[in-house]
C-alpha cells in the first residue's frame, strides 16, 4: 500500500504560510496584487480564472480580472500587459491560456515583465530557471517539488523519469529535479518501448494528458508516482494519467486525482505573487 501524498493538505499548509506573509506585507503598506487577463469565453478557462481569483481573495491578495472579448487584437492585449507592467499595485500578471488563434502566445508571454511573470513561462524566466538563478518557477512543476519535499522524498541520486515534455510541465519538471541532483530521463510520444524507461524510475512523473495511461506495467515496485494529469474518463469522471487502482498497491508514494498535484498549482501561483510583492518592497528599501 502506497502512502498517499495529500496535495490538498500540503497546499493548505503552504497557503497558511503565504497568508502570514500577506499580513506582514500589509503591515508594511503593501497589498500583494495579481492581475489575470482572460480573452474569450472558453468555459474551462473561466473556471480556472474564477478559482484563482477566489484563492487570492481567501488569503488577502488583491485580484483583478481583465476580461477581453474573443476578437481582441494582439496589439490591444499587449497594451493591457504594458499598462499592468507599470502599475505599482500589481505584482503578478497572468494571461490565461489558451489564447484565441489569431493571437501569438509567444509575443504575449514575452511582453509580461519578468519581474511580474508569476506563471514563470517567459523566455527570461525559463532561461533563469535553466541556469538555476533566482526566478519565478512555473507553478505546476514547482508544486510537485513542494509535494516531494513535504513528503520527505529523497531526490539526490534517484532516477526520475518524466512522461511528457511540454513547456509548462514536463520540461521544467525535469530541470527542477536535475537541480536537486536527480538523474533525469525524459520520455514522450515518440519514445519507443515506454515501459522499459518508466520501469527504471525511482520517481515517475506522469504529465501526458491521457486518462489512466500509466498502469502497473509501467511502474517499478516502491516507486514514487506523481500524477499531473487532469482528464475525464469515459464516464466523465475526473481522473489522472495514472491508473490509481492498479498502481497504488505497488508504489511507495502516490498522488491522487483530484487532491494531488491540482491544488498545488494555484498555491504556487499565490506563492509567486507574494514573493513578487516582497521583492518590490526589498527594491524600494
Ligand atoms: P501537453 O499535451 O502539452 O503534453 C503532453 C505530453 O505528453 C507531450 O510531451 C507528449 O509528447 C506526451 N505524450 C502524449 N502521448 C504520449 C504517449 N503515448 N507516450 C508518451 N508520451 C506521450 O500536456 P501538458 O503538459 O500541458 O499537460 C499534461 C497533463 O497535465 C494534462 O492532463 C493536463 O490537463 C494536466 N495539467 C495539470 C495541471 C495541474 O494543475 N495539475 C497543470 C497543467 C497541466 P510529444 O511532445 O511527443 O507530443
Amino acid at each position: 500500500m502506497a502512502s498517499i501524498i495529500n496535495g490538498k493538505e500540503i497546499g493548505q499548509q503552504i497557503r497558511q504560510s503565504i497568508a502570514d506573509r500577506v499580513v506582514k506585507l500589509k503591515e508594511q503598506g503593501v497589498t500583494a496584487g495579481l492581475a489575470v487577463i482572460l480573452v474569450g469565453d472558453n468555459p474551462a478557462s473561466q473556471t480556472y480564472v474564477r478559482n484563482k481569483q477566489k484563492s487570492c481573495e481567501a488569503i488577502g491578495i488583491y485580484s483583478e480580472l481583465i476580461k477581453l472579448p474573443e476578437e481582441t487584437k494582439e496589439e490591444e492585449l499587449l497594451e493591457h500587459i504594458k499598462t499592468l507592467n507599470n502599475r505599482q499595485d500589481i505584482h503578478g500578471i497572468l494571461v490565461q491560456l489558451p489564447l484565441p488563434k489569431h493571437i501569438n502566445e509567444d509575443n504575449v508571454i514575452a511582453t509580461i515583465s519578468p519581474d511580474k511573470d508569476v506563471d514563470g513561462f517567459s523566455p527570461i524566466s525559463v532561461g533563469k530557471m535553466m541556469l538555476g538563478q533566482d526566478t519565478f518557477l512555473p507553478c505546476t512543476p514547482f508544486g510537485v517539488m513542494k509535494l516531494l519535499e513535504f513528503s520527505g522524498v529523497e531526490l539526490a541520486g534517484k532516477h526520475a523519469v518524466i512522461v511528457g515534455r511540454s513547456h509548462i510541465v514536463g520540461k521544467p519538471m525535469g530541470q527542477l529535479l536535475l537541480q536537486k541532483d536527480a538523474t533525469v530521463t525524459y520520455t514522450h510520444s515518440k519514445t519507443k518501448d515506454l515501459p522499459s524507461f518508466t520501469k527504471q524510475a525511482d520517481i515517475l512523473i506522469a504529465a501526458v494528458g491521457r486518462a489512466n495511461f500509466i498502469t502497473s506495467e509501467h511502474v517499478k515496485p516502491d516507486a514514487v508516482v506523481i500524477d499531473v494529469g487532469i482528464n475525464r474518463d469515459e464516464n466523465n469522471k475526473l481522473v489522472g494519467d495514472v491508473d490509481f487502482t492498479d498502481v497504488e498497491p505497488i508504489a511507495s508514494h502516490i498522488t491522487p486525482v483530484p487532491g494531488g498535484v491540482g491544488p498545488m498549482t494555484i498555491t504556487m501561483l499565490l506563492y509567486n505573487t507574494v514573493q513578487s510583492a516582497e521583492n518590490t518592497l526589498q527594491q524600494d528599501k
